[in-house]
């Protein structure tokens, strides 16, 4: 099967012949030529001028991109740019407000025409809307369309209208929405094409290239980003590939290294490592859905990781409901519970106005709560944990793998979050920053959600009491640890460090912790 993109690929059905004008792409979570219908609309206008705002955190309130996320996004706005430059349209780089640059460089353009592809968290929802008002109030078409998930969250709802809190109903309702829609398409010609034509001399004046918007780190850093350099292509091209090499190979895998069997063990290659080429959109997932459900895999692998790729849908379903899902406990009893939380210890994005510490029910210093020698524990633990030296072999395995690859395998990641939740009893919400800093898959829906899960504290969670135990998770998926051989090579040395707390007593503590949550609930439910 060839996934390589082409302009066949764009779906330009539906338009009709493009006029002189400009019309502007404004990209996002969207950075790809194929099954792109703002992309496909915007030169059905026009001649398409591509632009990308890296937003200021301190004007919009965005929450700022982590170090790994941020030098994924260098490598795919530069593998777009060369995408775009072969159909002759520009891409336009600037660094700012949208609701300032958009309608500025639109009226500068004189372009008509402005489409993007939707987004669903907050504030980016109130932006776009701010920017369509400001683009027609000036007389410029604004449209919007989807393109980052399967179905978009509001469009999927329960027999009563309301949102979804279960993932099983979900994906059954997911599902049928797809098969619907597949029929509905059925017959559609996907051959028109429309004349792709950059606007030429408009885009002489000068502007910031990529590397003016400073996403890479500074050289005294720059060794940060070789591991990552290693193993990843951002781009396009990147996912295509990624896509059809995990495709391909599948048929020739014993049944126990295909996807369904092997997608728990971190030594196997069997998942398919899509997960950031999703999270900035270089692929589309009914991309992704339709090639693997028309691909040659077994129907469990099909079965299965279609339903993962449901997974990233109801994380963004919550996410839309619950705009502070990456702050805010879902279940509030966990408000009670006894987390370790150090306010001061949290990103610098409390600085750059993205979060607003009032809105947290945990914010307190905790050297406040503990005193000097406790608190300089939590920091010790804390620090063991995202350096890989907890003196637990597969969890130190896995934050290794993190801060090399800027990646971790998934059932590695429930093993770190029950560790640093349950059994260091360190907040969530300090996993949830520490990977949104290094892995290059971070995504606003995905990982809020998945550390609320881990945590016991999200929607259809992991019980609190389910707590795993590391040893034996090692035993079951790397049974020969080859794993955490390849990145703990010390281990069972005397330089590899003993273990920082005790699993069974930490077991017993964190147990007893939710014992007590569980009293205090029901006090204030007999109240
Ligand atoms: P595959 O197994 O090949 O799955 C295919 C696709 O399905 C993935 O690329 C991803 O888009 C989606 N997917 C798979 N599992 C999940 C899941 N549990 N939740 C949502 N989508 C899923 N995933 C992210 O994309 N970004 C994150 O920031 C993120 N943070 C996580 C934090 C924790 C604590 C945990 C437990 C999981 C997190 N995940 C996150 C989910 C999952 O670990 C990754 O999506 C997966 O490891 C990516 O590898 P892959 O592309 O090879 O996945």
């Amino acid at each position: 099967m060839n996934f390589t993109p082409s302009l066949d690929e764009i779906r330009f059905a539906r338009y009709t012949e493009p006029q002189n004008e400009i019309s502007i792409v404004w990209f996002r979570d969207d950075l790809r030529l194929t099954d792109n219908e703002a992309l496909a609309a915007a030169a059905g206008h026009g001649k398409v001028l591509g632009i990308y705002i890296l937003e200021a955190p301190s004007l919009t309130g965005v929450r700022p991109l982590g170090g790994a996320s941020k030098w994924w996004l260098h490598d795919s706005l530069k593998s777009l740019a060369t995408q775009l430059s072969k159909h002759n349209i520009p891409l336009l780089l600037a660094h700012g407000d949208p609701r300032t640059l958009l309608p500025q460089i639109t009226r500068e353009a004189k372009a008509k025409y402005v489409s993007w592809s939707r987004r669903y968290s907050q504030p980016q929802r109130s932006i776009d809307e701010e920017v369509k008002t400001a683009l027609r109030a000036q007389d410029a078409e604004a449209h919007s369309f989807d393109g980052h998930l399967l179905f978009e969250p509001w469009k999927i709802s329960t027999n009563q209208g309301g949102a979804y809190k279960i993932f099983t109903p979900f994906s059954k309702k997911l599902k049928a929405l797809i098969e619907e829609s597949n029929e509905r398409q059925h017959g559609i010609s996907s051959n028109a094409q429309a004349a792709l034509c950059g606007p030429g001399a408009l885009l002489e004046r000068s502007h910031a290239g990529i590397d003016g918007l400073g996403l890479l780190p500074s050289p005294s850093a720059a060794h940060w980003t070789g591991g990552l350099e290693k193993v990843w292509a951002p781009g396009e091209d990147g996912a295509l590939k990624k896509l059809e090499q995990f495709i391909e190979s599948r048929p020739a895998m014993s049944s126990q290294e295909g996807y369904a069997a092997g997608r728990d063990f971190p030594s196997l290659s069997a998942t398919s490592g899509l997960s950031a080429h999703l999270r900035f959109g270089e692929v589309s997932p009914r991309y992704v859905w339709n090639a693997v459900s028309l691909s040659p895999m077994s129907p469990e692998d099909r079965r299965s990781f279609l339903n993962e790729l449901m997974w990233r849908d109801f994380a963004w379903h919550r996410l839309y409901y619950r705009p502070d899902l990456a702050t805010v406990n879902v279940r509030r009893e966990f408000d009670m519970f006894d987390w370790l939380w150090d306010s001061e210890d949290s990103a610098s994005w409390y600085a750059e106005g993205y979060f607003d510490p009032r809105h947290s029910p945990l914010s307190r210093n905790v050297e406040k709560r503990l005193g000097a020698e406790e608190a300089s524990n939590f920091h010790m633990s804390l620090q063991a944990w995202r350096s890989g030296k907890t003196g637990i072999p597969l969890v130190d395995a896995g934050m290794r793998e993190l801060w090399e690859t800027g990646h971790m395998h998934n059932r590695i990641r429930m093993v770190v979050a029950s560790f640093l939740t349950k059994n260091l009893g360190i907040h969530w919400r300090h996993g949830e920053e520490w990977f949104w800093e290094t892995l290059v898959d971070a995504d606003p829906a995905s990982n809020a959600f998945n550390w609320q899960w881990a945590a016991g504290s999200g929607d259809d969670a992991s019980p609190y009491f389910r707590i795993f135990n590391p040893i034996s998770q090692a035993k079951r998926y790397d049974p020969v640890n080859a794993y955490i051989k390849s990145w703990v090579p010390e281990v069972g040395s005397a330089h590899y460090p003993k273990p920082i707390v005790d699993l069974k007593e930490a077991r017993n503590a964190a147990l007893e912790a939710y014992d007590e949550v569980k009293a205090l609930r029901n006090q204030h439910k007999n109240l």
